[in-house]
């Protein structure tokens, strides 16, 4: 327990937990926002997902299990396209990345993001035509590099001089011209809604703008004519809410593009302004819609260009989390209910930390309810646990369940799309969960569940 906990766990009942955590007037409510359109509570009093009762679903595929609503994810694409009508969408698959995702993604009109040889071999795999491939990384091998050049990947964001070393001689080698972005440190650092602009940023990624590696970066590569610069790209974070941060890198990404231009007298084509666009994880959260954000965005390009004097540029953006975040929920099942101290209610699951580290990690808040039946009994402040050998295996702080939760019973958390399985691990050879995709009334599997065979599999001692 944290000190500044600890007046408000020994206060009035309902004064626990955060400021912000106000007791639900129905616990059995769904608050929109936080869940994929499709899902709703069913007459018997279950979350249905398409017309499919979650029950059924545990059944049938097991518990934990991460279940996306396949139209939900879809209607996102679609957002972010029609909000950005003439860019081009690469979603990060960092965020969640499997075959029928990179299907989805691609029928949508989406592009994609990539950055590891791991990720690239499964868009490949997916059939996802490579020059609608962004290839990204601080530390891309010379094989991973080979193996984009050779598939005809369509953009490869540089972010060191020995990369750009490397993909030189590769093209020389391989005699091709790779397209190239320059991932460009703006100093705005974006995380949990808030922005700092600083004027040096001291972390891994990109070339730093205030140092002028950003601009010696782009003027090598223009020098070097086996690459094709075709633009600038600033990514400046996650879970960012409005446009202020995206309005600071805008400016200070575009005066670079003008000064490129002054020096060389080369008007870069385009200009790939990231990703980082925010969801809702608890009632508190109020992101922008994609369709806010692409306003706001499109009128701070204009408005620089047309300060610097230049011709708009051909935009990117590259939402991950906001694509798939809100389209997943995982289903766990409760095993133990503890009351501690007349305190707080700890409920234990059958996952945790494996499946999802964001809450251990950063401090993420999620929200949860019982998802096999509804309840008339009283609020009760929870804390939803793993069965982790850990203290903060910890998937969702503090939720109002009701009081008569019990072993056996479903609890479901939203927005667990994002981050959640491409993050999970085998900690205590827990077997990560699988991946259930739900449409019409019709659940398949589009990642099965690892089991202690695969384990053991890879333990050859
Ligand atoms: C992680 C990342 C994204 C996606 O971030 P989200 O917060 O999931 O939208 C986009 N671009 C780059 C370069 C990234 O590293």
């Amino acid at each position: 327990m944290r000190a500044h906990e600890a007046g408000a766990l020994h206060g009035e009942i309902g004064s626990r937990g955060p400021a912000w955590l106000r007791t639900p007037v129905d616990v059995n409510a769904l608050v929109p926002q936080l869940w994929p359109r499709n899902v709703v509570r069913g007459p018997a009093g279950a979350l249905t997902v398409a017309g499919l009762d979650v029950r059924d679903l545990a059944a049938e595929y097991g518990t934990p299990a991460y279940v996306l609503d396949e139209d939900d994810l879809r209607e996102r694409c679609r957002e972010f396209r029609a909000a950005f009508p003439d860019a081009d969408v690469y979603y990060a698959g960092k965020a969640f990345l499997c075959r029928a995702v990179v299907r989805m993604i691609a029928e949508e009109g989406l592009f994609l993001d990539v950055c590891t040889g791991g990720e690239l071999a499964t868009a490949l795999s997916a059939g996802m035509p490579a020059e609608r491939i962004g290839f990204h990384g601080n530390n891309k091998s010379v094989a991973e590099l080979t193996r984009a050049v050779d598939a005809g990947v369509g953009r490869i964001i540089v972010d060191s001089f020995t990369e750009i070393d490397r993909l030189s001689e590769l093209a020389r080698e391989r005699g091709v011209r790779p397209k190239v972005l320059v991932r460009v440190t703006v100093g705005v650092e974006a995380h949990t809604h808030e922005f700092i602009a600083t004027a040096h940023e001291d972390q891994k990624f990109g070339f730093s703008l205030a140092g002028g590696a950003a601009a010696a970066a782009a003027f090598k590569i223009l020098d070097e004519d086996v690459l094709e610069l075709r633009g600038l790209h600033s990514h400046i974070g996650s879970q960012i809410f409005d446009a202020s941060g995206f309005e600071v890198s805008a400016r200070r990404v575009l005066a670079l593009q003008s000064q490129i231009r002054d020096a060389r007298g080369v008007e870069l084509p385009e200009l790939d302004l990231g990703g980082g666009f925010g969801i809702a994880y608890t009632t508190q959260d109020d992101p922008a819609s994609p369709h806010d954000l692409a306003k706001r965005l499109r009128k701070i390009v204009d408005g620089e260009c047309a300060a610097e004097n230049l011709a708009v540029p051909h935009l990117s953006v590259e939402p991950g989390r906001a694509i798939v975040g809100p389209a997943v929920f995982t289903l766990y099942q409760a095993g133990t209910v503890k009351d501690v101290d007349g305190l707080r209610t700890y409920v234990s699951v059958d996952g945790g930390m494996s499946d999802n580290i964001r809450t251990a990690l950063y401090d993420a808040s999620y929200s949860a309810t019982m998802a096999n039946r509804t309840s008339t009994a009283q609020p009760m402040l929870a804390r939803v646990v793993g069965k982790h050998c850990e203290s903060g295996d910890i998937v969702v702080k503090d939720e109002f369940l009701p009081a008569d939760v019990q072993p056996g019973d479903l609890v479901a958390v939203p927005g667990t799309g994002a981050y959640c399985r491409s993050m999970a691990s085998n900690y205590n050879h827990v077997p990560r969960p699988p991946v259930v995709a739900v449409r019409d009334g019709r659940a398949r599997l589009i990642v099965r569940r690892e089991t202690e065979d695969d384990l053991l599999a890879l333990d050859v001692g």
